[in-house]
């Protein structure tokens, strides 16, 4: 109990100099209450006997100090993915080309013409931004972007098929990861689901068989991010488009990844593209801004006018609408395209295109650099819901570790944390995805770690206790 009597007052603490000096970094708020967190705990701690003796005020004030800066170091922060995996969607999906970034920071730092037309000086539409380079670099009649590409599914089905039967595949009723099914949103839209075919197969007959009755659309939607094979068959989308057209029915595909350039020129299995889609005569196409496109986190939808403007007028639009600095980063990212730069400057292309003697000599580099290590053939992933058990061969700098979930920790508990895998109990580094701007502090933060963990393997051997 006499203990107990010992702990300092909250207003004792914060007249210590390195009290006052929290106060000045962290404000009085935060530091405030935390010193209080701080004195609960160490009050709980010699009621139950879990510690003797209260630490002096300068211990305290330590303990404080660390719990402050927890609490003040962003949790959304910049990593190093070497797990070669290009579109992590745990790690943000594709980082953005430094023209995108640059335009995104102009625009949001200040005002900008977000609906604002320069020419006539008064009020404009956040659409155009992107509407033009999207309908050129697909041949789509008219575009419209929104928040993420399930706002898109949602906000096409809301328009066009609210209380209406939709025709779907059942190979195509899937679930895309973090619980977005594609039923599901179906069903929220207020759409009725006309489910056709097998798992495994369906045929075209299936699809003239619903349309017997009145059907407001037909919707296929890409499986991405898995395979079905075996005993399987799909019709090809310009035939569902025939059956539906002759119907009168509008076809709208879901792409999901959405590229714009062909994968299958990189050695990738082909993914379907834009343009393909449109040219089998899709009405309506909805991709994702932030997969293969290489841009940020949008939704984008192309195809007739006549269909985007309604769209674009449902109530539902400003719900899920995109923002300034999703606008400024996709057209900027559209414009790579557009000047036929795109595997030279975004990223995510970069990364695909990179040549395997190129990330060879960079984990050449990084084991001479690291002083350990061995240099083995791997495979880097596409991800992100984009070609399923596609790999691109790549080489890997491979540490044999003892404890390497362990190590994996410390890796991630540095101030720039650096996320890697592991692999037949090896811990290995695929430079494919690290940024070459952070290849610095990768090999800094690795060998830091590296180092400490020598010292400690090094103090048991001399002190086996
Ligand atoms: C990824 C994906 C979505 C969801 O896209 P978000 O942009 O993540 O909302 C929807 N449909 C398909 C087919 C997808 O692959």
């Amino acid at each position: 109990m006499s203990e107990l009597r010992k702990l300092p007052a909250v207003d004792q603490l914060l007249g210590e100099r390195s009290g006052s000096a929290l106060l000045e970094e962290f404000g009085r708020g935060l530091t405030i209450a935390t010193v209080r967190e701080v004195l609960d705990e160490l009050r709980e701690q010699l009621k139950h006997g879990e510690r003797k003796t209260v630490p002096d005020r300068d211990g305290i004030l330590e303990q404080v100090h660390q719990k402050l800066i927890e609490k003040t170091t962003p949790r959304l922060r910049s990593v190093i993915n070497a797990t070669g995996v290009i579109l992590h969607t745990n790690l943000g999906r594709a980082p953005l080309s430094k023209d995108a970034l640059q335009v995104i920071t102009e625009v949001s730092a200040g005002y900008c013409t977000l609906e604002y037309d320069l020419r006539r000086g008064g009020r404009g539409s956040r659409s155009i931004h992107v509407e033009e380079p999207l309908c050129s670099l697909t041949g789509a009649e008219s575009a419209v972007v929104v928040n993420n590409n399930a706002a898109a599914l949602l906000l096409i089905l809301s328009t066009l098929a609210r209380r209406r039967p939709v025709v779907i595949a059942r190979s195509q009723l899937v679930e895309i990861g973090g619980g977005f099914r594609i039923p599901e949103v179906m069903a929220q839209s207020g759409a009725k689901l006309i489910e056709v075919g097998t798992t495994n197969r369906v045929h075209l007959e299936d699809y003239r068989e619903a349309l017997q009755t009145s059907v407001a659309l037909v919707v296929r939607a890409h499986h991405s991010n898995f395979k079905i094979i075996g005993f399987t068959s799909e019709p090809d989308l310009h035939e569902i488009v025939e059956v539906s057209h002759e119907r009168g029915v509008p076809v709208v595909d879901d792409l999901g990844s959405g590229a714009l350039l062909d994968t299958a020129q990189f050695g990738l299995a082909h993914e379907p593209t834009v343009q393909e889609s449109l040219g089998a005569g899709a009405d309506l196409v909805c991709f994702s801004g932030d997969k293969l496109l290489g841009g940020p986190q949008a939704g984008i939808i192309v195809g007739k006018a006549v269909l985007i403007e309604k769209i674009r007028r449902h109530p539902l639009a400003r719900a899920v609408r995109a923002d300034k600095m999703c606008l400024a980063g996709l057209a900027t990212t559209l414009l790579h395209y557009l000047k036929g730069e795109a595997v030279q400057k975004i990223p995510i292309w970069q990364m695909i295109s990179a040549s395997a003697e190129k990330i060879h000599q960079r984990a050449l580099g990084w084991r001479e650099s690291l002083g350990a290590g061995e240099v083995i053939s791997g495979r880097s992933m596409v991800g992100g819901g984009s070609l399923p058990g596609e790999t691109l061969p790549t080489s890997l700098l491979a540490l044999e570790l003892s404890e390497a979930n362990r190590f994996l920790k410390r890796l991630r508990e540095l101030p720039y944390p650096i996320i890697a895998r592991v692999e037949e109990e090896r811990l290995v580094f695929d430079p494919r995805t690290v940024l070459p701007e952070q290849e610095q502090a990768f090999l800094d933060g690795l060998n830091l770690v590296l180092k400490s963990t020598n010292q400690t393997s090094q103090k048991k051997r001399k002190n086996p206790l």
